[in-house]
């Protein structure tokens, strides 16, 4: 009896240590925790930077990584705290998709001090030599892809001359000059030719830029634009490189009339395929967007980090476009994709990128 009750009593200590170890196991997946990565993202204010910071948490995590995902709004001495505080945790790879790409200097050389990596995330880090690699997409491109499909629309309404009008990136962010000159470089001759014609004057960088991106800045020059330029005159295109600022110079142009009575909005172009511009697409307002994959991007970004950490070489597919003022940065660069009201269905509900339902008016 006292035997059996023994060896009951051990059996069901087995069976609960058995169930423990299971919860145990299940509550954490078996991979090892390879170490920490830090992730560093401008704003939440644009929904393609929420895309990308949760793709990059799950890349990693599904590696073996624990990430310190952190998220700016836009305030460059967040950004530089966050930074700090990601060596001060001890992370091994630092993920950055800078706000200010001139700012980061001096956290970067503590960061190189302790022997941890950068990689420059959509955004190019520069004047630092502690940069290691650059994963993005082919930024001329994308500007190239928006002014052809801006000649694409104006295509169907004629032969022209038409007016157009130039907005451009924030001038802190190197992306928004690869947008602008690639943009240009389709542009110009047409300008030059008289076929499109600027009438505020307003070209280069210095004079077209929007700080930090924002879509009130545009909306605002917009308007000044409209009443300084097109008191009778009619726009017939709007250069505009990101969604957000889109949706801003669209509201300017709705508050004087564009898109009713017979007054088609101009063609404007958009960049990152955000849902309210994907849904102005389909009401016939925005005429399109560029699509970068911001899924595709963290994996060839989280990919870049564990080769890193596993002493192997990082994928690269450039190693001469990329010159940060004191090196060339080797980078990986993705191909973007002009979306418009014929293909956004295939490209980014298909996809799965976007749900159907999103799109809802
Ligand atoms: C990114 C664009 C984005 C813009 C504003 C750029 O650096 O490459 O995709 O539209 O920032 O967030």
């Amino acid at each position: 009896m006292k035997i059996l009750t023994h060896l009951l009593r051990h059996t069901a200590w087995a069976a609960a240590a058995l169930v423990a170890g299971f919860v145990l196991l299940t509550a954490h997946p078996a991979k090892a925790n390879k170490g920490l990565i830090g992730v560093a993202m401008p704003t939440k204010s644009s929904l393609r930077w929420i895309s990308d910071g949760n793709s990059m948490k799950s890349e990693l995590e599904k590696m073996g990584y624990s990430v310190d995902l952190q998220y700016a709004e836009d305030d460059i001495p967040n950004q530089l705290a966050q930074i700090e505080n990601m060596i001060t945790k001890g992370a091994k790879v630092l993920v950055i998709a800078s706000i200010d790409g001139m700012t980061l200097s001096d956290v970067l050389q503590k960061a190189a001090d302790k022997g941890v990596k950068v990689v420059a995330y959509d955004r190019l880090i520069n004047g630092s030599k502690n940069v290691d690699y650059y994963a993005t997409f082919d930024n001329f491109q994308v500007g190239v892809l928006q002014a052809n499909s801006l000649l694409d629309g104006l295509k169907k309404r004629g032969n022209g001359p038409f007016n157009i009008e130039l907005f451009g990136g924030s001038a802190d962010d190197n992306n928004a000059f690869f947008f602008y000159n690639g943009a240009m470089s389709v542009l110009d001759p047409l300008i030059k030719s008289g076929k499109l014609v600027v009438k505020s004057g307003q070209m280069g960088m210095d004079k077209v830029a929007t700080l930090r991106w924002d879509g009130a800045v545009a909306q605002a020059r917009m308007d000044n634009l409209l009443s300084a330029f097109y008191g009778k005159a009619r726009v017939d295109a709007v250069l505009s490189p990101y969604d957000g600022l889109s949706i801003g110079i669209l509201s300017s142009l709705k508050g004087v009339g564009y898109g009713s009575g017979g007054q088609p909005f101009p063609v404007v172009s958009g960049q990152d395929c955000e849902v309210p511009s994907v849904k102005s697409i389909i009401r016939g307002e925005q005429y399109s967007s560029i699509f970068k994959d911001t899924r595709v991007l963290a994996k060839v970004a989280a990919g870049m980090v564990d080769a890193i950490l596993s002493g192997k070489k990082p994928e690269i597919n450039d190693t001469k476009t990329y010159n940060n003022k004191v090196k060339v940065v080797p980078s990986y660069l993705l191909k973007p994709v002009p979306v418009d009201v014929d293909n956004y269905k295939k490209l980014l509900v298909d996809s799965g990128y976007i749900k159907e339902d999103q799109l809802k008016q």
